[in-house]
């Protein structure tokens, strides 16, 4: 492996242990340093370059020339492997139709169902092939994926096998999530019962015999899964050993968070109508709230997430993309971060912090990635910024200089105009 020293560093964010919540939920927490040096994939020392430096002639060295270095971003909620694109539904939500009149006339997830279904395995690893590499060069080096785009056993199956071969040929860590209750197919639309049966009894077995997944997840909310449903299929995942997530509360408040907690659940996602005592359930558990607000601008639904009521109450927050065809096409949490920050009313480093500690946490990680540690993996990012309020001020335009996973730098942003 090649060992790396990154010398002039502006800022080291993110030096703690996750999750941060409560008091440390804003911390700016930062590495008193201008250089680190990365050993064998991991963080081996932080120090002055010179003493890193010393008897390492054949170091690769990087000048970061006064830029910040956090942690690899981690977008902990991506429904990255899918096919087909709706662009056509984009534009007639710009003609005023809501998310759920598209979903109700059949389009929405099920117009994402039918591409899926109808791709071969080649073309789902190509698109999602592209959409990771756009990732990577917004500085995301550890993603969650979802299925919930086959509804039938073998194209989730299948959606999985392909998050699987993309994790073994891309720079990239996946985690992999079932969501086999993301919509109920229109063929068991009057048999509702049945469906959940085949989630329980036949795709769950199935996708633990090949280890294909993580975590079980459903959407629990109006025109989903209702809570009764939601509760069979997070007690079969249970019992067949997976980790729980749970996306709630996007356009109904059903009781998924309560729910959810009960069961375990590592994360529950979306909260845009959560109420205040699901809030005092989250904030009392290790549950992770992740907040979607890409989502919530994509659709223009306005219904962001109380994510400051959520903080003060101790909750521990997570910030990812939701990257998926119909209600957030962002493959970047980085390009959401300004945006997020006026309208949930986070700072620059609860933000940070929500995209790496965090959501390292809420994927069971948090002592491998997510903080700039000695002993845990050498991903990092280089910013095109001094510091982290620099970086979220300026709106999606301090890209990323350098990204680098395990030690080695996968990605430069060079130009050439001087
Ligand atoms: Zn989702």
């Amino acid at each position: 492996m090649s060992d790396l020293i990154i010398k002039n560093v502006g800022q080291f964010f993110g030096k703690g242990s996750a999750p941060y919540r409560g008091e440390t939920a804003d911390k700016v927490d930062i590495v008193e340093a201008d250089a680190v040096l990365l050993e064998d994939g991991a963080v081996s020392a932080f120090g002055d370059f010179d003493d890193l430096a010393e008897g390492k002639r054949d170091t690769e060295v990087i000048d970061a020339s006064g830029r910040l270095v956090t942690p690899g971003f981690v977008d902990c909620h991506t429904h990255a492997v899918f096919g087909g694109s709706r662009a056509d539904e984009f534009v007639m939500r710009t003609r005023g139709a809501s998310y759920l009149e598209i979903f109700e006339a059949g389009g929405g997830i099920l117009s994402s169902v039918r591409a899926t279904r109808e791709a071969s395995e080649e073309e789902l690893y190509e698109s999602g092939r592209r959409r990771l590499v756009i990732m990577i060069t917004h500085g995301t080096t550890t993603i969650e994926v979802k299925s919930g785009y086959g509804l039938d056993t073998e194209t989730e199956l299948k959606q999985l096998r392909v998050a699987r071969r993309l994790a073994d040929d891309l720079p990239l860590d996946i985690v992999p999530t079932f969501i086999g209750a993301h919509a109920v197919p229109p063929d068991y639309k009057d048999e509702r019962d049945m469906y959940v049966s085949l989630v329980c009894e036949e795709m769950i077995p199935a996708i633990t015999e090949e280890d294909l997944a993580e975590y079980c997840d459903v959407f629990c909310d109006r025109g989903a899964f209702t809570i009764e449903e939601t509760e069979r299929i997070l007690k079969a995942a249970v019992d067949a050993g997976l980790k729980i997530r749970v996306h709630a509360d996007e356009f109904e408040s059903l009781g998924a968070v309560p729910l959810a907690v009960e069961y375990g659940a590592a994360s529950v996602d979306h909260l845009a109508v959560i109420i205040d005592d699901d809030i005092e359930t989250l904030a009392e558990s290790d549950a992770v709230a992740t907040l979607l607000p890409g989502t919530t601008i994509y659709l223009g639904s306005g219904h962001f997430a109380p994510a400051r009521k959520m903080l003060d109450a101790g909750c521990i927050v997570a910030v990812a993309s939701d990257l998926n065809p119909g209600s957030c096409t962002a493959a970047s949490v980085r390009t959401v971060l300004s945006p997020a920050a006026v309208n949930l009313g986070m700072t620059p480093a609860e933000l940070i912090h929500g995209c790496t500690a965090n959501a390292a946490f809420s994927l069971d990680q948090a002592d491998a990635i997510g903080t700039l540690e000695i002993g845990k993996k050498a991903d990092l990012c280089i910013w095109n910024a001094t510091d982290v309020n620099d970086l979220v001020y300026r709106w999606a335009d301090p890209r990323v200089y350098a990204v680098i996973k395990e030690g080695y730098v996968i990605y430069r942003d060079e130009i050439s105009i001087e």
